[in-house]
């Protein structure tokens, strides 16, 4: 079985990364999210093991304290973090999968040395990105400052990802994506197989 790709992707929030992701996935059908663990409580519609994995706060730290996390951070005095052994098994099992997580924990994996290709996603400008945020309807005007500000502060780590999106014309923005992940499977390191049958091994 052909190991798949791990692709992080990161973005300033109402970039459109969601919108862009959610295209990428129809177009890849071997293509997973990453499912997070949390100790935040389930919100109304959301399933365990689907939306996240739900555990206690005990039950998190023993895992942090086994080592078992490749990344993780609190976030509003929760836990949320992404497990080693739940990336490498859907890898192992042939799936490319998208973690999609924020600037820290995206360059905590790369500092790591973890083999992973590295996406940024950027709006074209802060006008539009102001829009997008007002057009979603989902934060109040101080929370939409707020998202502004981490926006500029974050973008300053563009130069650590391997490529950059701008999510302009979203056609063009999920063209390019589709473009990476073709891209990235040529790479001489994933193809191994192929040069086998190619030359009859
Ligand atoms: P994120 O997941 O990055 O927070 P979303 O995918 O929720 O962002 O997108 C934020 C808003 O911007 C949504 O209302 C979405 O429909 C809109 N949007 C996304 N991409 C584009 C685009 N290329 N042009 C205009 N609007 C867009
Ligand atoms: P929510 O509670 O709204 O689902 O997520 C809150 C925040 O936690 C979001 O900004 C989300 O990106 C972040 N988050 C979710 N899963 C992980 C994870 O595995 N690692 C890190 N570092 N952040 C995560």
């Amino acid at each position: 079985m052909k190991r798949g790709l791990l692709f992080i992707v990161t973005a300033p929030s109402g970039a459109g990364k969601s919108t862009i992701l959610d295209r990428l996935l129809e177009i890849f059908p071997g293509m997973e999210y990453s499912i997070s663990m949390t100790t935040r409580p389930p919100r109304k519609g959301e399933t365990d093991g689907v939306d996240y994995f739900f555990v206690t706060g005990k039950e998190f730290e023993d895992k942090i304290a086994d080592g078992e996390f490749l990344e993780y951070a609190t976030v509003y005095d929760n836990y949320y973090g992404t497990r080693k052994a739940f990336i490498e098994s859907r890898l192992d099992a042939g799936k490319d999968i998208i973690l999609d997580i924020d600037v820290q924990g995206a360059l905590d994996v790369k500092k790591k040395g973890y083999p992973a290709v590295y996406i940024y996603i950027i709006p074209p400008t802060m006008a539009e990105l102001r829009k997008r945020l007002e057009g979603r309807k989902t934060d109040s005007r101080e929370v939409v400052e707020k998202r502004l500000s981490k926006a500029a502060e974050e973008t300053g780590f563009y130069g650590e990802y391997d490529y950059v999106v701008v999510n302009d014309d979203l056609d063009g923005a999920v063209d390019a994506m589709r473009a990476i992940v073709v891209a990235e499977k040529c790479r001489p390191s994933g193809i191994g197989d192929a040069i086998e049958r190619f030359l009859g091994k």
